[in-house]
């Protein structure tokens, strides 16, 4: 099938491009590279600089391209620490970007939709690990805008008759040897603590060390990017036999920060200094995915369920590229 990847130079968007192309899909990337980067592009897609901000570069671009079979949406910003500080630009931007985007896809009669979500939907879970019943709390206006895009895929749905999947991501990570992660500025706990163990950084901030957790620190469920692009194609392909779903995406074991900055010591072999920091505003103590229910109705199975294994894919691609994409 034809697809247009939205955010498609950007981390996840570009690795799951790559896995759509192996899968024999054929790929159009549409991305301002506003965060993306235009070396992440897989040589194979067809590359589109255009903003969902602009309706009139989306409807040319369903014009350029009348075949696409179906969308996935990974454009967006993405940092809840931003968004707690420049709300409207999650709550606003990120909301109309995806209403252009829907309004030409319905022009174009396209149908069939995969959403980036999040794990942010779940600020105050009941059950642990959090599987699709629970109640929806998002936990920063990133997270709300997210909600938004769900509940906009909803009426489409009703009104359109669209096929949709909301995959609700918990903590990506883990690279390719050629295509990684490079944001600017960094936020992520695994590139930073690899910063630190390649001389970039003195030390890794331990955001907190009185959580209610084993060790006091917070407890996260990390999920390899690869496995998230996995996850993208088997929700694409069962979207007209299984209709619209709703997935969490995590390996549904929970890792503390010192257990993360622990596996790092170990893949690198270096010592890496931490220091303990405040909490940062707006960390729930533990996040853990249940992924049952996309395990038994797509066969869905992580390939990196071991968090060393997912570390050393990212050490191979931060040793290899330490100054990300600019180093060529
Ligand atoms: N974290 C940390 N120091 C850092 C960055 C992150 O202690 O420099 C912690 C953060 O508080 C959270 C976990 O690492 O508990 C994962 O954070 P990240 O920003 O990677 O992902 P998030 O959980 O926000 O999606």
């Amino acid at each position: 099938m034809k697809l247009l990847v939205t955010g498609g130079a950007g981390y996840i968007g570009s690795i799951t491009t790559a896995e759509l192309i192996h899968a024999g899909h054929e790929v159009v990337v549409l991305d301002n590279l506003y965060q993306g980067h235009r070396g992440a592009v897989h040589p194979r897609a067809t590359f589109v600089e255009g903003d969902l901000a602009d309706r009139s570069c989306l409807a040319q671009l369903f014009a350029d391209q009348p075949d696409i079979g179906g969308i996935m949406h990974f454009a967006s910003y993405t940092l809840v620490g931003e968004s707690m500080a420049q709300p409207l630009k999650y709550l606003r931007d990120n909301l109309v970007n995806a209403a252009n985007l829907l309004e030409a896809a319905t022009a174009a009669g396209v149908r069939r939709f995969i959403l980036s979500s999040t794990a942010n939907l779940f600020d105050d879970p009941e059950r642990m690990p959090i599987d699709e019943d629970e109640r929806i709390v998002p936990g920063s206006p990133y997270g709300e805008s997210k909600f938004f895009i769900e509940r906009l895929l909803h009426w489409f749905e009703r009104i359109h008759g669209w096929r949709f999947a909301c995959l609700r991501y918990f903590n990506a990570c883990g690279d390719l040897p050629d295509i990684g992660e490079d944001h600017d500025p960094e936020t992520h706990l695994i590139p930073l603590v690899l910063q630190v163990a390649l001389g970039q950084r003195e030390a890794i901030a331990v955001f907190g060390d009185d959580y209610p957790t084993r060790d006091g620190t917070c407890v996260r469920d990390y999920v390899h990017v690869v496995d998230l692009a996995g996850a993208h194609i088997l929700a694409l392909e069962a979207l007209d036999r299984l209709g619209s779903r709703r997935y969490n995406l995590g390996n549904g074991q929970g890792y503390t920060v010192m257990e993360v900055i622990q596996a790092c010591r170990r893949v690198t072999g270096r010592p890496i200094p931490h220091v303990v920091a405040p909490r940062r505003a707006g960390d729930p103590a533990t996040l853990i995915a249940s992924s049952d229910a996309i395990r038994r109705e797509l066969g869905w199975q992580p390939r990196f369920p071991d968090l060393d294994a997912i570390v050393a894919s990212a050490w191979e691609w931060h040793r290899e590229h330490p100054r990300g994409y600019a180093g060529g």
